[in-house]
């Protein structure tokens, strides 16, 4: 009955370098990535790009350059 149960899940495993987010959905990797060199990204406009389950927070970062992007700019539009 346990056999199962064996589900292997390298995740979040502490103090592995590797730290990669897999689809909740369908569990295909969406970033591999070792620290912060990433490998891999299968994240199209915030959602998988294989089944397109919504993943929710895990690439914000991408927004966040845009809107340094337009902040500076708007500084070389003041500046220039
Ligand atoms: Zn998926």
């Amino acid at each position: 009955m346990a056999e199962g149960l064996q589900y292997v899940y390298i995740g979040n495993v502490p103090g592995h370098d590797a730290e990669n987010t897999y689809c909740p959905r369908d569990g295909k990797i969406l970033i591999r990535r070792i620290g912060y060199h990433i490998l891999e990204n299968n994240i199209v406009n915030g959602k998988c790009k294989f089944c397109g389950f919504d993943i929710p927070g895990v690439w914000g970062d991408e927004e966040r350059q845009k809107s340094s992007k337009s902040q500076r700019r708007k500084a070389s539009e003041y500046l220039g």
